[in-house]
């Protein structure tokens, strides 16, 4: 955290006697400070590709009677709308979880189902990428949870996963159980991950490398929604990696009997 504001109040009564007010706003004045940056943030990451698309706009406008150009451009625009597309969705969903008000789905999941959602989600980048996604671990796993948020944390990991390593590097998914609980890692050997950066990834649109992060389409916002993901579901995402080697980014989540009968309930609301 950032440096405590400890504010100090020197009062003095009527009756001649003084009293000190000593009040700690640290915790407050942080949240303000990260609210206002997030909002700058979100100005900023929305007026990026708006920008873009009119600039663009404006040059086939402006009369290139070019057809090849036209379409370059047009096809940058296509771009564009989409990262803004997803970066919507993405923000949306992230306040969903954060405010609480996603109601998570409380049903026996199989893990092997939603890693076959992510293969198949991420088969064409996977292709396009030359990256060979395996997976390995134990079969057969249940958890409790809510499949979908499961498959798009999963998925935002397989996608870093393949974004951030060099073609015809594996990618690895795998499933063991543990603890009473399940364990699902992602490993690559890409880029990975520098130690200052480590904590940091987590947080909404930091980016270890911005100029990659927004050559791959990246919002910065997928790695804060696995956190929140796995947080909902009472678990928790770690990290380990080595700059140069490699990353693996593990999902813990709290198992289930396996059993129908104990997830009948739907959860308490908040
Ligand atoms: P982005 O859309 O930028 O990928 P994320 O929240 O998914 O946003 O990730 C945040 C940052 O963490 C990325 O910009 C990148 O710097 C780093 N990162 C995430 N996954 C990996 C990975 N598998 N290998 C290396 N760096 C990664």
């Amino acid at each position: 955290g950032g440096p405590s504001v400890i504010q100090a109040e020197v009062r003095a009564l009527s009756d001649g006697s003084v009293f000190v007010v000593v009040a700690d706003e640290s915790a407050a004045a942080r949240v303000e400070a990260i609210r206002r940056d997030f909002i700058a943030n979100v100005s900023h990451e929305l007026k990026t590709p708006i920008g873009s698309i009119s600039l663009l706009a404006e040059a086939v406008m402006d009369g290139s009677d070019e057809p090849e150009m036209v379409r370059k451009f047009a096809g940058k625009m296509v771009r564009e709308s989409t990262r803004l597309g997803a970066l919507v969705t993405e923000l949306i969903a992230l306040s969903r979880l954060q405010g609480g008000e996603t109601q998570l789905d409380h049903s026996v999941v199989e893990v092997d189902s939603v890693i076959g959602d992510v293969l198949n989600r991420t088969a064409t980048i996977a292709e396009a990428a030359g990256v060979d996604v395996s997976v390995g671990g134990t079969e057969g796993l249940l958890i409790t949870g809510d499949r979908t948020l499961l498959v798009t944390a999963l998925t935002n990991l397989v996608d870093n996963a393949i974004h951030y390593s060099p073609a015809a590097t594996p990618v690895s998914i795998s499933r063991v159980s543990r603890e009473g609980g399940v364990e699902i890692s992602v490993t690559d050997r890409g880029t990975g991950i520098a130690a200052a950066h480590q904590e940091r990834v987590f947080e909404r649109f930091f980016r270890a490398d911005p100029a990659r992060s927004r050559n791959t389409g990246g919002t910065g916002l997928g790695l804060a929604i696995v956190k929140h993901v796995a947080a909902n579901h009472g678990g928790e995402v770690t990290l380990f990696s080595r700059v140069g080697i490699g990353s693996t980014f593990t999902l813990k989540l709290p198992s289930t009997s396996g059993s129908p009968d104990a997830v009948t309930h739907k959860p308490v609301t908040r």
